[in-house]
């Protein structure tokens, strides 16, 4: 199922999710819910969709970055050289470490945002705590483009957007990033 999903000037997108316990994170409700969101992140042809932009104030991102996406970004105006495949997978009650300043930039969009792109500063590599779709605690330790990921959307999870952390001067329309061509 495609949910709907909310745009930037939502109170829902600047509050702090909440937790979720293992039980709920186990019920079928949840587990349903990974599954629209999955949908709805691929139908955008998005790399990660964290619940608040679904309109729940929850700690819960999915993340898949897919071969096809692989071969589409090889031109993308991004300073990382690791991109990975990224197999489809969900996180609950994230907490992030970053391994270094963040000082990597890269070209951020965001489903949050229809139609902007903006350089971002991330930190290289993070460590990140979870529980995941079951409910068990795992450590996540990830650089490059899958680090960038994860910065942006636990970010969103303490009601952040890119927007608060990029060069504003970059901050752009694709379209006209399409236009004045790749630097
Ligand atoms: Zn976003």
């Amino acid at each position: 199922m495609i949910l709907k999903t909310v745009n930037v000037g939502e109170r829902v997108l600047r509050q702090k999710a909440r937790p979720l316990k293992q039980e709920e994170i186990r019920s079928t409700f949840i587990g349903d819910l990974v599954l629209h969101m999955r949908d709805t992140m691929r139908d955008a042809l998005g790399v990660g969709l964290a619940a608040p932009q679904i309109g729940e104030a929850m700690q819960l991102i999915v993340i898949e970055f897919t071969e096809e996406y692989l071969k589409r970004s090889s031109e993308a105006q991004t300073t990382e050289t690791e991109h990975t495949v990224i197999p489809f997978h969900a996180m609950f009650n994230p907490t992030i470490e970053l391994l270094g300043p963040a000082d990597v930039m890269g070209i951020e969009g965001c489903l949050s945002l229809p139609g902007f792109v903006a350089a971002v500063p991330r930190a290289a590599a993070v460590r990140v705590h979870c529980l995941n779709e079951y409910g068990k605690s795992q450590t996540i330790e990830a650089s490059g483009f899958y680090a960038r990921i994860l910065q942006h959307e636990i970010d969103h999870l303490n009601g952040q957007l890119y927007i608060d952390r990029m060069q504003s001067e970059t901050f752009s329309t694709v379209q006209s990033v399409q236009r004045h061509g790749k630097k």
